[in-house]
């Protein structure tokens, strides 16, 4: 009862506008991103996957990740899992042939006590409209929840990267693919909502690398942006509108 009426009360006004009507207003969602770009952290944890996001993590995209989040909006997950489809297409394209390459989406996975607070997994709910939204454009794509936690991470805000690599280095295991293998192979996607140091998403790859997997890169809705550090310049993500 109180998910309904969640959605009841936060489908009076827009996420982002504030608009009174849907959860997400016409004119806001279609101007959701509908391509991703490379969205290097500076510095990049050494080795990283190619990683690209929809745009930098504030205005509509952050408003929208955290109402889903945060508020339990899940009317949001749906167009919020187009624009990380739309992410996962162009990384796809950028890492090779992408035609007939079977993709699995690997959500980064939350901390069990999150989950509990929270009473959902909003990337899980996402990631799985990523993927239908990818087969219904003719993709071969499935959702493929290898990773576990090892063990318990502290919450990373307020860490800098440093601290956030050491809290999460070794935090996360990875199972193998059922079935691996199939017309092209199976390209692994670590995805997640938003990219901040890119620890997590260091951690997910080298859990999956080392379980035997090929990680193609990482695809997430936005990516913060950072000021610090000697190469800031690197990011090529399109922040002209979507950000602050
Ligand atoms: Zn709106």
């Amino acid at each position: 009862m109180w998910d309904v009426a969640a959605d009841l009360v936060l489908g009076s006004v827009c996420a982002v506008c504030a608009r009174p009507g849907r959860v997400l207003c016409p004119p806001c969602r279609a101007g959701l991103p509908r391509s991703g770009s490379p969205a290097w952290p500076t510095p990049a944890p050494p080795g990283l996957a190619l990683p690209f996001a929809a745009g930098a993590y504030g205005g509509p995209l952050r408003a929208l990740v955290n109402a889903h989040k945060e508020r339990r909006a899940f009317a949001l997950a749906r167009p919020l899992g187009h624009v990380l489809a739309a992410v996962v297409i162009d990384l796809l394209h950028s890492v090779g042939p992408a035609e007939g390459v079977r993709v699995a989406l690997v959500p980064v996975p939350s901390r069990r006590s999150v989950v509990r607070a929270r009473g959902h997994d909003p990337l899980l709910r996402l990631t799985r409209h990523a993927a239908v939204r990818l087969r219904r454009q003719g993709r071969h794509a499935a959702v493929h929840r290898l990773l576990r936690p090892a063990r318990t991470v502290r919450d990373q805000a307020g860490l800098d990267a440093g601290d956030r690599a050491a809290n999460v280095a070794g935090s996360l295991r990875a199972a193998r693919l059922a079935r691996p293998g199939g017309p092209g192979g199976t390209g692994l996607v670590v995805v997640d909502d938003v990219l901040t140091t890119g620890a997590t998403a260091r951690e997910a790859q080298r859990a999956l690398e080392e379980a035997g997997h090929t990680v193609l890169g990482i695809a997430t809705v936005a990516a913060t942006r950072r000021r610090s550090g000697p190469d800031q310049g690197r990011t090529s993500l399109p922040l002209s509108r979507i950000c602050d």
